[in-house]
């Protein structure tokens, strides 16, 4: 394993999976550390996902830790610890004090951070954050619920994490290349900095980033930073090139459409679905609350459709909709009892012959995984941008496509399925 990566949540660390995949390493994701008899001897890289941005500092430590473990014992011979590329953190940290923590398990004394993704939007100049050509305390994340971020400068952002000192390269070193790169690096060295902020405005600064870095025991950054990592270890492995692959082997079996989101994106898709004559069962939480309908009514609805196309079964709503269940049921609440649902008949699936399963909505896509018992995914072509399909590994054998709420064009669960061999 060429690469072990730590990400801080569920989506950042398949965002970051997809990014390696396509640039040509066989990339495995698994949700939580993963177990010591797991096989990962076919991944160049593997990313763990844990969901540490906002637990306590030292829990943050501990399962960073835990995870780093686990991938040096596979094999992995780099760490790259991946966080939100508008760097979300409090003063306390946890970007800070997880970078020290692997800085000391790896024997190293420097690491760069750059949560840069210009693609998204993303841009690091002379150390300042900018969020679409805002800077960041002036971005929709100062008002963030959880981690509401009021500095743009990062360098100052991230001093206040830690007492390793931070220093910064800055923009014109890295137009200069990865040679120039590397000279910087040394510099900051000398002038006693341990961990250094690294502009970036483009991908071609991001891939010059990543192959100054490619040897570093320890990386830390955003998604973006890694893009230029695999070219990098290709070039030294000459075993691999990026993916042009549009088509994934899955198990045979049925397949089915479970949507828990309500986002405008996945709206469209359920409409579109419908058009187009995909057998559909609507789930409503008003009759979840009241269980005048249950996962079993949906199971029997199911056992009574044609085998062989895709059916959706759906709890997404409009807005206004969403709106009045919620003031009878509570918001919480009506997430709970919907994502149980949904978990309740995901569970059952396997047995039906299901094996081939699209979900659409992030939470619901946690509470799905976890029924099924999935411990990793192999990650394969993206059907959508930040959408891949991905095979299970481990426990029973599924496809999955696990779709951010807001993620994908109208028609995606029409021709996802035609990805698969
Ligand atoms: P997204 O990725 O679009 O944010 P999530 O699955 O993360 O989707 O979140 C959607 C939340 O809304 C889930 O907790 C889900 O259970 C809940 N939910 C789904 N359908 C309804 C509905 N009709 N009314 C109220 N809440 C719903």
């Amino acid at each position: 394993m060429k690469l072990g990566c730590i990400a801080d949540d569920l989506t950042g660390a398949t965002d970051l999976a997809l990014m390696l995949a396509r640039e040509g390493l066989r990339t495995t994701q698994t949700i939580g550390v993963p177990r010591a008899d797991l096989d990962l001897s076919g991944a160049d890289a593997v990313v763990v996902a844990l969901k540490s941005r906002t637990i306590s500092a030292q829990d943050a430590i501990d399962q960073s830790l835990a995870a780093a473990q686990a991938l040096r014992k596979a094999g992995a011979r780099n760490l790259f610890f991946k966080y939100c590329s508008t760097f979300d953190s409090t003063d306390e940290g946890n970007i800070g004090p997880v970078t020290e923590a692997l800085l000391n398990l790896t024997s190293s004394d420097f690491t760069l951070a750059c949560p840069a993704f210009p693609a998204n939007g993303r841009t690091i100049y002379k150390g300042h954050l900018f969020v679409n050509g805002v800077p960041l305390h002036e971005s929709s994340m100062k008002d963030h619920p959880l981690t509401p971020m009021r500095d743009s400068n990062l360098v100052r952002v991230l001093q206040r994490q830690t007492k390793l000192p931070v220093g910064l390269i800055s923009y014109e070193d890295v137009e200069g290349g990865p040679d120039a790169i590397r000279a910087a690096f040394e510099r900051e060295k000398a002038a006693g900095h341990r961990i250094v902020i690294v502009d970036a405005l483009s991908d071609k600064h991001l891939r010059a980033i990543g192959l100054a870095a490619a040897d570093f025991p320890l990386i830390t950054g955003g998604s973006g930073v890694a893009m230029g990592l695999p070219a990098a270890y290709r070039r030294s492995a000459a075993d691999a090139s990026p993916s042009t692959e549009r088509s994934f082997d899955a198990p045979a079996g049925r397949s089915i459409i479970l949507a828990g989101s309500c986002s405008s994106a996945t709206q469209r898709q359920v409409e579109t679905a419908i058009e187009a004559g995909i057998p559909a069962f609507r789930l409503n939480p008003t009759e979840l609350a009241t269980r005048d309908v249950t996962a079993q009514t949906a199971l029997d609805w199911l056992a009574g459709q044609d085998a062989t196309g895709p059916v959706l079964i759906y709890s997404t709503a409009t807005p206004e909709d969403v709106q009045a269940v919620q003031s009878k049921l509570g918001r919480m609440n009506a997430g709970e009892i919907v994502e149980n649902t949904l978990a309740q008949i995901a569970r059952t699936l396997p047995a039906l012959g299901i094996t081939r399963i699209i979900v659409a909505g992030g939470e619901t896509s946690g509470a799905v995984v976890n029924a099924l018992g999935v411990e990793a995914l192999a990650i394969g072509p993206e059907i959508d941008p930040g959408v891949p399909w991905t095979r299970s590994l481990g426990g029973t054998d599924l496809a999955l496509a696990l779709k951010s709420g807001n993620f994908g064009a109208p028609d995606f669960f029409l021709k996802a399925w035609t990805m698969l061999r």
